[in-house]
């Protein structure tokens, strides 16, 4: 039987709209939740990423601030800009959007968000207190993949977990989640990459299969156990000369193939993706209600 496919746009809407009501009630007592969004250059990716975390702050009423800066900016400018916003009452969370241009050496620039505005939970300080199992902002792909399991009623304690890739911003974070003694944890988990021997023999075993390569549909049916859940994290661009922009997005999963041997599957576009954003939205609300405690 095939599939039943995780909607991931259906779980994100829903849980918008919980921050929006959190948003709305928040507005009511003097606080507006505020994101500043810093991109470098003009990666076309990059710039679609952008939007789309825009739009979404708008229709759950966060304030949002667009900065935009040219390819050739340098360090000192963009600390700069960071500094500012570390300073801003106004603003309660800092993202800078990924992959940097040039020369700009991403630990030093990210590294300088104040941790108290890494709404992206990438701030060493925010990942060692997520591995210590201490409270922080957790990173938001990772916490978008989980909760797309949880909201689809799938049993993650317990569970043989394998995950492809070893990210600093999925893999890695990811594991770390899964096995923390809590609700959003308490899985086994096995992490792969590209020097792992006989990456079928692990992803064969695996309950909940996530794959985070950023290779086209590498994850083929005979390395799925019947039954498993598949997380595609994957998002790749191929060339599809009957669509207007000349691609079209695959995962790293082979979807049609996979999708008869597994019990649930999210699909690309529309499964991880609108969830990544939703984390977003999350931390950034989680953040203007910890500084405005601490202000008080
Ligand atoms: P990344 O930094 O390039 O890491 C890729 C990881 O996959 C590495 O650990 C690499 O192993 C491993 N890998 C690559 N090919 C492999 C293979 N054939 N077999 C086993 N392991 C392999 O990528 P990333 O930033 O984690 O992103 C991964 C994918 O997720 C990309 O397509 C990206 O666009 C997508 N993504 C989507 C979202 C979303 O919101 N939907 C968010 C983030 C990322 P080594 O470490 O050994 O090199």
């Amino acid at each position: 039987m095939a599939a039943a496919i995780i909607d991931g746009k259906k779980i994100a809407d829903q849980m918008r709209a919980e921050l929006k009501a959190e948003v709305e009630k928040l507005k009511a007592n003097g606080i507006v939740p505020g994101l500043a969004v810093i991109l470098v250059g003009d990666n076309p990716a990059s710039i679609s990423y952008v939007t789309g975390k825009h739009n979404a702050c708008r229709d759950v009423g966060i304030y949002s601030v667009d900065n935009r800066l040219a390819a050739n900016t340098s360090s000192e400018e963009l600390l700069g800009l960071i500094e500012r916003f570390n300073n801003d009452n106004k603003i309660h969370g800092i993202l800078v959007q990924l992959p940097l241009p040039g020369l700009l050496k991403e630990s030093q620039i990210l590294f300088a968000i104040t941790p108290e505005k890494d709404v992206d939970g990438i701030h060493p300080v925010n990942v060692g207190r997520m591995v210590a199992g201490e409270e922080s902002f957790l990173p938001c792909t990772p916490h978008g993949i989980i909760q797309l399991l949880l909201h689809s009623g799938v049993k993650i304690e317990g569970s043989e977990v394998v995950i492809v890739g070893r990210s600093n911003i999925v893999g890695k974070p990811l594991a770390n989640m899964l096995i923390q003694k809590n609700s959003l944890g308490n899985a086994t988990v096995t992490v792969c990459h590209t020097r792992t021997k006989s990456l079928a023999q692990h992803t064969r075993r695996a309950d909940i299969l996530i794959a985070a390569m950023g290779r086209p549909k590498t994850i083929t049916a005979d390395m799925v156990k019947n039954g498993a859940v598949v997380i595609d994290v994957g998002v790749n661009r191929i060339e599809d000369k009957t669509k207007k922009a000349g691609f079209r997005l695959v995962g790293d999963v082979d979807f049609e193939a996979v999708k008869e041997k597994a019990s649930m599957i999210t699909p690309v576009p529309g499964g991880v993706g609108p969830m990544t954003i939703t984390m977003l939205l999350y931390n950034t609300v989680k953040a203007a209600k910890q500084l405005a405690q601490k202000a008080q």
